[in-house]
Parts: C-alpha cells; sequence; structure tokens
C-alpha cells in the first residue's frame, strides 16, 4: 500500500518548479487524476470543472513545506477544498423556530418520489424526540393511501403523533392545519411529509410553492438520494428555484452511491447538508460531516490513482528485485530500512490520514508510531553492513544487539523489540511469496 502511494504519486508529479512551489505544469496530470475521480464519483461536469478550477487557483503557488511532498500538499489542498465546498458556513443544525419563542419549527420536505422523504420524516421526528422536543408528523401525501398509512405506522413505531386527514382534503388545506396544531397545542417541532413524483413537474413544484406559502417553514429541506449522482445538480438547481431550499437531506448512503451528489447540493443552491440517511431504521440518522464526505469521494473515486495505480506505478525493476528477494526468502533489515524511507520520503506518517480508512487516526497515535520508526532507522543506521544483510546475527546475538543500541543512543531492548518485528514481518511476506508463487490467493485452496 505504501509503496503504491509514493509510487504513484511521485510519477504524477514530474517534479516541482525552481522555487519549490506546486505549479500549473507540474499539477496538470493530477489535476486531471482529482478530475476523473470526481467524475467517476458521479459529481456533475461543470460542478467537476468549477472545482478544479478552485483547486488550481488555490494550488498554484503552494510553497511545499520541508518534509512535505508536493503530492501530499496538493492532496490537501484537494481535500481542503473538497471540505470547503460541502461544509456549511452557516449552522447544519435545523434553523429555529420563525416564528420566534414559543413557536415551534416548522420542517418542509420535499423530493422526488421514493427518495427516502417519508422515512426521514420519521427519523428527524426522532432525532429531534431524543432532544426532547415535542414533535408532530403531518402526512399531506392524498395521492396513495399507502403513502399516509405508511408516515402512520412510522409515527407509532416512534411514538411521534401524526396530523392527517385522509386523502379527500388538499394539500396545502392539511398542511396549515397541521402546523396550527402543533403552533395551537405547543409542539417544539412539525414536520411536513409530502408527495413526490417520479420526475419534476409543474403540479409537484406548484403545489410545494403553495405549501410553503401557508406554512412558513423554518426549514426547507430536499430530501436527495444519494445514488442520483450526477442528476442532482439539476434538481437541486429547480427545487432551489421554486422553494427557496435552506438545506438537504442525503439518503441511502448506506449504499454503494459514491457520494457525488454530496457535492453538487451546497455548489448548486448555497444550502448545506444537514443529516445523512444511512439505512432504513429509524435511527439511521445523522448529522453531516463533510470531512467523510471527501474521504468517501476521495478514497472510491480515483484520486487516488494517485495512491491506487499502486504496483503498476513502481519502477517495474524494483518490484522485480523485492520479489526476487522474498522469493529467496532473503528479506532484510536493508528492505525493511526502504519501507520506512519510503514512507518518510512521502511526508511522513500525516500522510496516512489523507487516506480511505485512516482519517480516523489520532495525531496521537501517528506521532507514535512515528517516533518508533524513528528509532529503529536510528538503530538500522548503526548495524553494520553484514549485520543488515544477516538479521539472524542480530537475534542470535546479545553483545551485537548491545553494541548496536549503544551506536544509536537507545537500549538492547530497543534492538530487541526491532527484530521481534521484523522477524514477524519477514514471516509475512515469506507467506505473502509462496502465495504468489501458487497462483492466486484463495484460488490456491480449492
Ligand atoms: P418517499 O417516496 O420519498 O417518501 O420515500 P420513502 O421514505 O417511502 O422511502 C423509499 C424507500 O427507500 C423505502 O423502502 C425506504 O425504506 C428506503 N430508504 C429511505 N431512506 C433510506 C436510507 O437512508 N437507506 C436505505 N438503505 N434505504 C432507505
Ligand atoms: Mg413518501
Amino acid at each position: 500500500m505504501f509503496d503504491g502511494l509514493t509510487a504513484s504519486l511521485s510519477k504524477a508529479f514530474k517534479g516541482l518548479s525552481a522555487d519549490g512551489r506546486l505549479s500549473a505544469e507540474n499539477m496538470k496530470e493530477p489535476l486531471r487524476d482529482v478530475r476523473r475521480a470526481l467524475l467517476e464519483a458521479d459529481v456533475s461536469l461543470p460542478v467537476v470543472r468549477r472545482f478544479i478550477q478552485k483547486v488550481e487557483a488555490k494550488a498554484l503557488g503552494v510553497e511545499v513545506l520541508d518534509g512535505v511532498t508536493p503530492q501530499v500538499a496538493f492532496v490537501k489542498v484537494v481535500s481542503d477544498e473538497l471540505v470547503e465546498l460541502m461544509g456549511a458556513a452557516g449552522s447544519k443544525d435545523l434553523e429555529p423556530a420563525a416564528g420566534g419563542e414559543g413557536s415551534p419549527q416548522v420542517v418542509l420536505l420535499a423530493g422526488l418520489q421514493g427518495v427516502g422523504k417519508t422515512t426521514a420524516a420519521g427519523k428527524l421526528a426522532m432525532f429531534l424526540t431524543k432532544r426532547r422536543k415535542k414533535v408532530l408528523l403531518v402526512a399531506t401525501d392524498v395521492y396513495r393511501p399507502a403513502a399516509i398509512d405508511q408516515l402512520v405506522k412510522l409515527g407509532s413505531k416512534i411514538d411521534v403523533p401524526v396530523y392527517e386527514e385522509g386523502t379527500d382534503a388538499s394539500p396545502v388545506d392539511i398542511a396549515a392545519r397541521g402546523v396550527a396544531k402543533a403552533v395551537a397545542e405547543g409542539y417544539d417541532a412539525v414536520i411536513v411529509d409530502t408527495a413526490g413524483r417520479l420526475q419534476v413537474d409543474e403540479a409537484m413544484m406548484a403545489e410545494l410553492r403553495a405549501i410553503k406559502a401557508a406554512i412558513t417553514p423554518s426549514d426547507t429541506l430536499l430530501v436527495v438520494d444519494a445514488m442520483t449522482g450526477q442528476e442532482a445538480a439539476g434538481l437541486v438547481k429547480t427545487f432551489n428555484e421554486q422553494v427557496d431550499l435552506t438545506g438537504a437531506i442525503l439518503t441511502k448512503l448506506d449504499g454503494d452511491s459514491r457520494g457525488g451528489a454530496a457535492l453538487s447540493v451546497r455548489e448548486v443552491s448555497g444550502a448545506p447538508i444537514k443529516f445523512v440517511g444511512t439505512g432504513e431504521t429509524m435511527e439511521a440518522l445523522e448529522p453531516f460531516y463533510p470531512e467523510r464526505m471527501a474521504n468517501r469521494i476521495l478514497g472510491m473515486g480515483d484520486v487516488l490513482t494517485l495512491y491506487e495505480k499502486a504496483a503498476e506505478a513502481i519502477k517495474e525493476d524494483e518490484v522485480e528485485a523485492f520479489q526476487k528477494r522474498l522469493a529467496s526468502a532473503r528479506f532484510d533489515f536493508n528492505d525493511f530500512m526502504q519501507q520506512f524511507e519510503r514512507i518518510s520520503n512521502m511526508g511522513g506518517l500525516k500522510v496516512l490520514k489523507l487516506m480511505p480508512g485512516f482519517s480516523s487516526v489520532s495525531e496521537k497515535q501517528l506521532y507514535e508510531v512515528e517516533k518508533k520508526f524513528k528509532m529503529y532507522s536510528a538503530l538500522i543506521g548503526s548495524m553494520t553492513q553484514e549485520e543488515r544483510e544477516n538479521p539472524e546475527l542480530l537475534i542470535k546475538s546479545p553483545s551485537r544487539r548491545r553494541r548496536v543500541a549503544e551506536g544509536a543512543g537507545r537500549k538492547e531492548t530497543d534492538v530487541s523489540q526491532l527484530c521481534t518485528e521484523f522477524a514477524a514481518m519477514r514471516v509475512q511476506m515469506q507467506t505473502m511469496s509462496k502465495m504468489m508463487k501458487m497462483g492466486v490467493p484463495g484460488q490456491s485452496d480449492e
């Protein structure tokens, strides 16, 4: 993994300009990788274009600090920009009640059919209930009797009352009377579920506008299915023009969508994603974290072609030589050292935090590992060439271990620890090399 990261990043960067800065020239290829990653994450083309322009403008002339490689500096700009794009400047929480003190927060949910509005209404009600709010749900989808039943069932499951008038009244009247009830009975929040259509049409928009005018919601949230991908940009734009969104709820993030829709929402409407849906249960609603989404988009896309081109991008002869050494079971401290060097060349372990799956590693953990790596390289540095090539010499000889420890200003136990970890790593390597000889892992045991 580390090999892949270093190698493909260094391949992407053809070198810094003379003054050690990111330049239009050396960013060309990495930018192309980012662009491809975003398109693969199903972000719409205009959004991608604007994003790339911004990243380029921001990264241009960024001075690459000592100990940080250009690739790390660049990926950092990309990642920060993604977060900024999705992160709300203001509150990601629901807006306060429009009617001031004592009046309820009024949340209007809009969106196409099947995106998860009714489910989100229930989830949001539960979310607010947990915050000790008294919540009322309002069912205005009069076009399908089953839609009202669905909300009523959800309501009873989470113990939240549902205001409904069956399918005979008009959605606008139901919404107005539902909100009036919430006001009269001292509810803290009222959530109005609406009917969707398979596609945007004028009837749906007219109805939404009328409901909105009747209830003056504090929040108008567009519910967007994460699987919508690049079409989200157009949807968000239309809904925002028609009903002026305060935010969005991105649903079905538990699926295998790459989250490209998330990028469009704020970019197109200026309104933030406030919550994400991560499952069918009423608990599966979370506040939106832009950092996590940035990781998802970067990690699952291809930016990290940068990272992923892995094996293919390492210099071929290097791979071959390494494999030969593995095959001959001659994996020694020099190889071990080489791994460390690769990592420090990438700017140290900080780079791990940029990688999918590692963003939750704490600074402290990274610091500890880095400290250990530094100690190990100091120890290997004070070994003789013979010892580096024949780790057994050290494993067997306490006096050699003491000498190495002294040379590096460490304790003998540090050398023992290095030997132990080295031995474990070598066993792993040898197993791997055997598997490689037998064929594809997983197929060999048939
Ligand atoms: P509506 O037509 O917009 O009201 O959509 P519904 O709330 O009826 O949801 C449509 C389908 O999507 C239902 O089967 C829901 O269980 C499902 N659904 C809603 N939100 C999520 C989610 O976050 N994750 C998953 N996996 N399914 C969801
Ligand atoms: Mg519904």
